[in-house]
């Protein structure tokens, strides 16, 4: 991370004079704002008043501070803070495209975002092509003349592959399409899209950023254009934090660093445990050196987070076993708590998909959390030892 980041994660955009002193920001648990005077009333309808705030739906004191945080941790003009990741995706996309236009999108991203693009968008006459996307040439030849966006996500949260954001950028502002990442693994302590071009960057607050498996809330960054038709879709479809869960998100970022530098080391132990067990096909984590795609991983993240998938050497019956006898990998979805995770995520994987992303059924990802490593791997050595007894 840049020199100065962590100081500015605790210290950027706080004013403790403006709150009566207090060191953590108040909850601005209000729904709307006085103003002093009908002048007061004018003045604001006149847009001469920046910072004054009149309703929580269009802007609420606590959140800006959260807002104005992130976007400088991830390089960006502005953020606006949303009810969930999905709220922030589909508001983003929304902002940019309308009725007619045309969506690529890479095969391996969340999946109620490929549905959401898919399916969903179809209904408003707004089309899209699904593409492997490691090789450029494959998002190219899939753009067509009214195509408006390219939606990635880098490293994905499924088999974890990496895209090289540079070149998709370059290729995306020569001829005039938006791109938007989903940003949500690497973090932006990890990794900063826009600083190889891409225009948009999306999380999904309730995994690292909160850190605390106890919120759910999305976040988009963007530059001073584009961020006005993301605050239009904010304000008319009405997907906002509240100001509790933004004091949350607030409180979990203050330790992002100290946790994701955890969170990867432990990760990378598990990794290499895995990969050398017998029972192991094959383990997705970017971070391995022995990953194809390391190189370019490394090119363009800092680090690597906790959470990986990796296939067993079994039937149904080991992969019950192996999951039923870990005792601190709780069974579940989501990811980026404290907390280590596993959820049998081939077994689940959606058949309508049209992409032809193989995901075998035996397919498990885990979140690595923040306990000792020694005691994760034991865990796993445990389990493998039940389920091929
Ligand atoms: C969880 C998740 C989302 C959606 O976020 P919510 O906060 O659950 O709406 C989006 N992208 C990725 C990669 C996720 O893991």
């Amino acid at each position: 991370m840049d020199k100065g980041t962590r100081t500015k994660i605790q210290h950027y955009g706080e004013d403790y004079s403006k709150f009566l002193g207090a060191i953590s920001p108040p909850i601005f648990e209000a729904s709307n704002f006085a103003f002093s005077s009908y002048e007061e009333v004018e003045e604001h309808q006149e847009g001469k008043l920046k910072d004054k705030f009149t309703y929580t739906r269009g802007g609420n004191p606590t959140v800006r501070i959260l807002e104005n945080k992130i976007a400088m941790l991830e390089k960006g003009d502005a953020c606006r803070a949303f009810s969930s990741g999905m709220g922030a995706i589909t508001a983003s996309i929304l902002s940019l495209i309308k009725g007619g236009d045309h969506i690529v999108c890479l095969r391996g991203v969340y999946n109620p975002a490929y549905e959401f693009i898919d399916s969903y968008l179809s209904r408003f006459n707004v089309s899209s092509s699904f593409v492997e996307g490691k090789d450029l040439s494959d998002i190219e030849s899939a753009i067509r003349p009214n195509t408006r966006v390219i939606y990635l996500e880098s490293p994905n949260s499924l088999i974890f592959e990496v895209f090289d954001l540079r070149e998709i950028a370059r290729m995306a502002r020569e001829r005039g399409i938006y791109t938007i990442i989903d940003n949500t693994w690497a973090t932006p302590y990890f990794q900063n899209p826009i600083e190889y071009g891409i225009d948009v960057v999306v999380h999904s607050a309730s995994k690292y950023l909160g850190g605390h498996s106890d919120v759910v809330a999305g976040l988009v960054i963007t530059s001073k254009e584009l961020i006005k038709g993301v605050s239009r879709e904010l304000n008319l479809i009405g997907s906002i934090i509240g100001p509790f869960e933004a004091w949350l998100i607030l409180r979990g970022l203050r330790s992002l660093p100290s946790r994701m530098e955890l969170h990867q080391n432990n990760a990378m132990k598990v990794a290499q445990y895995l990969e050398n067990h017998p029972r192991v096909i094959k383990v997705n984590y970017p971070g391995l050196p022995s990953n194809p795609q390391h190189q370019l991983a490394i090119s363009q993240l800092r680090g690597f987070s906790g959470l990986m998938s990796f296939e067993l050497d079994g039937g149904e019956k080991e992969l019950r076993k192996f999951v039923n006898n870990l005792k601190l990998f709780a069974i579940a979805v989501s990811w980026g708590g404290y907390e280590s995770l596993i959820f049998p995520t081939g077994r689940g994987f959606p058949k309508d998909r049209k992409d032809k992303v193989k995901i075998s059924p035996q397919l498990l990802r885990i979140s690595v959390g923040l306990e000792d490593a020694e005691d994760l791997i034991e865990d796993l050595e445990n389990a493998f030892k039940k389920a091929f007894d």
